[in-house]
């Protein structure tokens, strides 16, 4: 029998997400770097992303990036968080690249390049708002530039970038795009030479990709979500795009299995305290109603507001850590015992499934060749 919770992975569609999201770049004159930390670090989703045209893989993982590359992926690796000291030494054996916004790390990183006999490539960081990492001042951004350039041997200044919509919700608006630009060229101004690379953001740069109104400076994306969740409903609604609704939204989807189907009411019986999480909350009473109780719960998907029943009628209702409850009253179907439910799945959940131990993945297609 399969192993359920099954988190399903089609290549194919994984794929065809990836070649689109890399054409739109491409028409723009932007590389994509491949981020396949919402797998897990699924090596089979990184030789997805080279096959497709990526030209780094990124993740915010070490152990994931040294996984894809000892799958075989070829093309240079960025780590995205910016590191630890304590992982330095790790960091320039496995990865080609990172992103960098503290000059102590810089000083460490430069001597653990040397150390491995390396020249490691480094993109420096500028937060324009979101408030997570990189330089503020710009021109702080500009003299660790020049240091890094003229001083630390063991790095090569590759470029600078920025994140936005992380922390802070901060859109990349055609003003942020241009103000990264600036600071490029304020860059390249102190060192005296142009950077190879401009990082303009993640998924929610293509926005302006898409109006085209992204500066000609900014040539590198790096995306992750658009590629697995981008065609979700809500994925499009908050974006507002439907260039998304060109991709598949079922790339990764979710089985899981019924284990009890009975009417009770829908309201709880008794005093009421706190719920499985310590959260006091809050039942609608609609009468009785029958729903499924499925074996699978927040301790494997994070909130049941990321998975999206794929049963015309079902709703769910909640859940603990390891049960959900489906409301399946205005079914169609007949629910059973032993009766599987399909959920496509939000960021999060795809986030958080991947790394439980408790889900099998199961792999369909071809992996990393050639549509
Ligand atoms: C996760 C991450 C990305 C990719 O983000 P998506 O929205 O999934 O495309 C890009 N850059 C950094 C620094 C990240 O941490």
């Amino acid at each position: 029998m399969k192993k359920r919770p099954g988190l399903n992975i089609d290549h194919e569609k994984l794929r065809e997400n990836m070649k689109t999201v890399i054409s739109w770049c491409d028409e723009a004159g932007i590389d994509v770097a491949g981020v396949f930390k919402i797998t897990g670090g699924l090596a089979s989703a990184a030789l997805d992303y080279e096959a497709c045209g990526a030209k780094w893989i990124a993740s915010s993982r070490l152990e994931q990036l040294a996984r894809a590359k000892a799958a075989g992926v070829s093309i240079p690796m960025l780590m995205i968080r910016v590191p630890m000291l304590s992982e330095l030494d790790e960091m320039v054996k496995v990865c080609e690249y990172s992103l960098q916004s503290e000059f102590t790390t810089l000083k460490a990183l430069d001597e653990a390049a040397i150390r491995a006999g390396k020249i490691h490539n480094v993109i420096l960081m500028a937060d324009l708002g979101d408030l997570r990492e990189g330089f503020w001042e710009l021109e702080e951004l500009t003299e660790v530039a020049k240091y890094t350039e003229e001083v630390l041997t063991g790095l090569h200044l590759a470029g600078i970038g920025t994140n936005l919509g992380c922390y802070g919700s901060v859109i990349p608006t055609e003003a942020k795009m241009k103000q990264l630009a600036e600071y490029a060229e304020a860059v390249e101004a102190a060192i005296g030479r142009p950077l190879e690379i401009v990082s303009g953001g993640a998924t929610s740069s293509l926005m302006p990709v898409f109006d085209g109104k992204m500066p000609a400076k900014i040539n590198m994306l790096r995306i992750g979500g658009a590629a697995f969740t981008g065609a979700l409903e809500e994925t499009c609604r908050i974006y507002g795009r439907k260039e998304l609704k060109q991709l598949h939204d079922d790339a990764i989807t979710l089985d899981a299995e019924v284990i009890e189907v009975r009417t009770k009411p829908t309201h709880p019986v008794g005093e009421l305290g706190v719920n499985a999480f310590g959260k006091k909350a809050r039942y609608v009473d609609r009468g009785d109603r029958t729903r499924a109780l499925l074996a699978i719960g927040g301790a494997d998907f994070g909130d049941p507001d990321d998975i999206l029943p794929q049963l015309p009628g079902a709703e769910v209702l909640g859940c603990s850590g390891d049960h959900t409850i489906l409301d399946i009253e205005d079914c169609e179907e007949n629910l059973k015992v032993g009766d599987v439910v399909r959920f496509k799945l939000h960021y999060s959940a795809i986030l958080h499934l991947s790394s439980s131990e408790n889900v099998t993945k199961y792999e369909t297609g071809e992996i990393g060749c050639l549509l």
